[in-house]
């Protein structure tokens, strides 16, 4: 996504809303989301004059957080209405989880990471984002306690739509994904829910980390 109407270094936080519509963000919901959360806060020290740059970052544990394009557009896609109850799988930074925060009633969110989750709840918490519960665990299993959920996104790609995440989605419920083989082209998919089953249309091409099994061992 390198044609993006950013600049390098450091960018303002009008340029960031701007460009974003630009690239055809409308729902005022979403925007008013992306301006609230301080995307600073969720990048390590040496990446925040990048912070409002349109492109993914390093963050602890190998991992990434997203381009904020991407985080924007899969949280229009959600169609995310105030009163939703939304899983997350792949927690990372705790960015995606701050701003669904702010479209939705409850945001659960999962990590293989405990290091990851420990910071990404340390975060949430500073930020008033008291409607984020942050748990250690195998997203792709879901949290079958919890569900159903209204909507659920999984911020790291699946070659397949987990299953178990399928079946903790409610009736007419949406999930947004990222799908397709590690090493080719992966699309953002969004998944309803309808009484003939799952519909998928599949929407913009991206590159997300793998969505991998278990929690992860750590020193
Ligand atoms: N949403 C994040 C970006 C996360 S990158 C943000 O806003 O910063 C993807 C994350 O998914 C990584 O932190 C990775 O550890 C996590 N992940 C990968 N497979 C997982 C799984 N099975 N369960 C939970 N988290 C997983």
């Amino acid at each position: 996504m390198s044609d993006a109407p950013f600049g390098h270094g450091k960018v303002g936080r009008m340029e960031f809303l701007l460009a974003l519509r630009q690239r055809g963000i409308s729902d005022p919901a979403v925007l008013r989301a992306m301006d609230a959360v301080p995307r600073e806060r969720f990048v390590g020290f040496p990446s925040r004059p990048q912070a409002y740059a349109d492109q993914a970052l390093p963050i602890a544990c190998g991992q990434t957080i997203s381009q904020p394009y991407v985080v924007a557009y899969m949280s229009e896609q959600l169609r995310l209405k105030p009163q939703h109850r939304v899983l997350e799988i792949g927690t990372g930074s705790g960015y995606q989880a701050a701003v669904l925060s702010r479209l939705a009633r409850e945001v659960v969110s999962i990590e293989r990471f405990r290091t990851l989750a420990d910071d990404a709840r340390k975060r949430l918490t500073a930020l008033g984002c008291d409607n984020v519960e942050v748990l250690v665990g195998d997203g792709m299993q879901g949290w079958p306690e919890r569900a159903p959920f209204d909507r659920i996104i999984v911020t790291a790609a699946a070659e397949q739509i987990p299953p178990a995440l399928a079946d903790q989605l409610a009736d007419d419920g949406i999930m947004v994904l990222p799908l397709g083989p590690q090493a080719g082209t992966q699309h953002i998919v969004r998944v309803t829910k309808t009484d003939q089953g799952l519909q998928e249309e599949r929407l913009i091409a991206v590159r997300f980390v793998p969505l991998l099994p278990g929690t992860a061992r750590e020193l």
